[in-house]
């Protein structure tokens, strides 16, 4: 099997070739695709969906391919089943890594691929880079049939505010529950009891790792940091606001706790 076969993302920064048919992206021979002349030296395989190859072809601006329209990442989270997401996630991140790291952040020396992993590699100091990864928690407290969510500021120009889970980056030097409990302080004043793992979701926007908890509220009064949220309250299960958009591990989390919860 030749090398530039299987599934193809074309990408232009954070744009994604999706066609009309089959699982939304490009699939087969590079010579059967309707594509004019491109610069396919650059073709790269990097993951493999369904037991064939991934090929990623970055280009410098969203050309017209004879098929498909360039949409970007987060609209294509409606568009394409969450594994292939997760690798339009990757191929983009893959991009940004690369761009990002031509030059040796020790010595200042222009780096080059390693052709057996993802990584760069300093000629001259033997300096070693991969690929970024943020770890980040996402929180879904309970308090009986409540739920508390809150209104981000980055949310709040919306023409309807949506509502979601506490979430928050990592600190160096924290556990995943050390960062559960210090967000939920710092952004609401609450205390938390019965927290529970769930899930990890990759989040390319742009390099996250969301880890999923489920907790329960144990102690303290409402207090909301108005640095980062315009708004958080308690909500009844069957009176929920507007919710963050299905495939988002926010909605999974608040749709299989409504499953669970007998009410
Ligand atoms: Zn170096």
């Amino acid at each position: 099997m030749s090398k530039q076969f299987g599934w193809w993302f074309f990408t232009c920064g954070e744009q994604i070739l999706v066609i009309a048919q089959g699982e939304r992206l490009p699939y087969g021979d590079i010579d059967d695709l309707p594509l004019p002349a491109l610069e396919f030296s650059r073709v790269e395989q990097f993951a493999s969906y369904k037991g064939e190859p991934c090929l990623r072809l970055e280009l410098e601006h969203p050309q017209d391919l004879g098929m498909g329209e360039w949409v970007d990442l987060r609209s294509s989270m409606s568009l394409l089943n969450s594994q292939l997401f997760n690798l339009v996630g990757k191929a983009q991140q893959f991009a940004l890594f690369l761009k990002t790291h031509q030059f040796c952040g020790c010595c200042g020396h222009a780096m080059t691929r390693v052709d057996w992993e993802l990584a760069m590699l300093c000629s001259a100091c033997g300096f070693r880079a991969y690929p970024r990864v943020s770890p980040c928690i996402i929180v879904l407290i309970s308090h009986g049939s409540q739920l508390l969510l809150a209104n981000h500021r980055r949310h709040q120009k919306q023409a309807q505010p949506m509502y979601t889970a506490i979430a928050g980056f990592v600190e160096a030097g924290e556990t995943l529950e050390q960062t559960v409990h210090r967000e939920t302080h710092e952004e609401t004043g609450l205390k938390l009891k019965n927290l529970r793992y769930w899930k990890s979701q990759p989040w390319a926007f742009p390099h996250s790792l969301m880890a999923a908890y489920f907790a329960e509220y144990a102690d303290g009064e409402l207090k909301i940091d108005r640095r980062e949220l315009a708004d958080a309250q308690w909500f009844e299960a069957n009176d929920l606001p507007h919710l963050p958009p299905l495939g988002t591990v926010a909605r999974d989390m608040i749709e299989h706790w409504l499953a669970q919860t007998s009410l």
